[in-house]
């Protein structure tokens, strides 16, 4: 077999470190905290005590900084494990709230929530989502009023991931300035929290997040008031990848699993993977799944390279997203009637991925980016 273009020797041991992590330390108690609808905080000490949440952080702080095939690697293992509330947790804890503070956040940020995030000792959320503005961010109306030595924010944010328990906020909000990121702690005096009730992701808490005049150090500021805007739609880039390779990982799952059942699953007499039927099914989804696969790496591969590839990562996030949704019905289907049993773990994974569509951008948004792209020659620079 010639060398992956992709993937070094370092990477394939640290693929089976962390599969043989999961499954041991991780995976027995995915049925307690998918019932209790939450990832208890030694699970979040233990993934910083391995390490796993420093990845891509700067090493002042506790961070590893690591090439991208790296956090590939990270995100398909937690999302083949099959726990999407579990994977979603970590890697918006990682990928979405604390890289700001990585990218643009003072020292003293970095020390106070930065440092105990990589820990896992203080749980991070972005609070960018509003009851009245998802998809357009420009629209938001959550305030932080300068009052001075500190900001006093009012308004409310809504399917806030770990926004129930999480320590701090990176909270993308309105300011004299304009959009502008600021640090908020979720214990302070006027913030009060709403868990919702979800489909699926039920290991994973999501919040409605209400603040009244919450008064906010200015020093809690990250980067300069008023470029938010362009610290988030830089990070998207990055998040709308890392959904992508999470959508790989579970679709590697699923595969996986199905066709352990359908080997082992027999009717008239031989097992169900011999019916030319399901097994040219199969064959179609593993071929679909393997042109992600190149379009998710290459992308990877070119950011990696220092491109700003927005065309590449919608494309990623929405074909990734949508063919998961496909693939985990048509996997639940080889089940027959144990795939609509809750008993059966493809009942979880076919409630889970349906948040993958909607979560970090939705298809349509996706859809959108890639048209005007596309159609209308628009280009998007890195504005950070
Ligand atoms: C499980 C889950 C976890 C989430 N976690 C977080 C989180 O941690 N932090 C956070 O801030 N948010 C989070 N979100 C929110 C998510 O990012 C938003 O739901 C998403 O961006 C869509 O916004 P919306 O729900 O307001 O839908 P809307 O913007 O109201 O859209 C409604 C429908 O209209 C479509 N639409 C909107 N605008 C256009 C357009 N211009 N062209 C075509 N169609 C359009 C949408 O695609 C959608 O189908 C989460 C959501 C879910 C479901």
């Amino acid at each position: 077999m010639p060398k992956s273009p992709f993937f070094t020797e370092e990477h394939t041991l640290f693929r089976t470190s962390i599969r043989e992590f999961l499954h041991k330390e991780m995976t027995p108690h995915f049925g307690e905290w998918e019932a209790n609808e939450q990832i208890p905080r030694w699970a979040w000490e233990k993934m910083g005590e391995m390490g796993y949440l420093a990845l891509g952080h700067p090493e002042a702080y506790g961070g590893m900084p690591v090439d991208w095939f790296t956090h590939v690697v990270y995100c398909e293992e937690l999302s083949r494990a099959l726990n999407a509330g579990f994977a979603a947790a970590m890697t918006v804890h990682q990928y979405m709230a604390t890289n700001h503070l990585s990218r643009a956040g003072s020292d003293l940020l970095r020390q106070k929530y930065l440092a105990p995030a990589i820990q896992g000792k203080k749980i991070a959320c972005l609070g960018m989502s509003e009851p009245h503005v998802g998809s357009n961010v420009q629209g938001l109306k959550t305030f932080a009023q300068d009052m001075g030595d500190h900001y006093l924010v009012t308004g409310s944010k809504i399917f806030i991931t770990n926004g129930y328990y999480a320590d701090f906020m990176t909270l993308c909000c309105n300011t004299d300035q304009g959009i502008s990121l600021i640090v908020v702690d979720l214990d302070a005096d006027g913030v009060s929290r709403n868990k919702l009730k979800k489909i699926g992701w039920h290991s994973s808490d999501t919040a409605e997040v209400f603040f009244d005049q919450v008064k906010v150090p200015k020093e809690n500021l990250i980067g300069e008031a008023g470029k938010g805007f362009y610290l988030i739609s830089d990070s998207l880039q990055t998040e709308r990848l890392i959904a992508s390779i999470s959508s790989l990982g579970t679709l590697d799952g699923v595969m996986a699993m199905t066709q352990q059942y359908m080997r082992e699953r027999e009717a008239f007499g031989r097992p169900i993977a011999k019916f030319q039927a399901l097994r040219h099914r199969m064959a179609d989804l593993a071929t679909e799944i393997e042109a992600c696969r190149q379009l998710i790496y290459s992308t990877v591969w070119k950011v990696e390279n220092g491109v700003f590839a927005v065309k590449e990562c919608s494309m990623c996030k929405l074909y990734s997203a949508e063919l998961t949704i496909k693939v985990v019905n048509e996997c639940l289907q080889m089940y027959g009637g144990y795939g609509y049993m809750e008993d059966f773990p493809i009942a979880q994974v076919y409630r889970d991925c349906r948040a993958g569509s909607i979560a970090g951008g939705t298809s349509e948004i996706m859809r959108e980016i890639i048209a005007k792209m596309t159609l209308d020659g628009v280009e998007y620079k890195q504005a950070y």
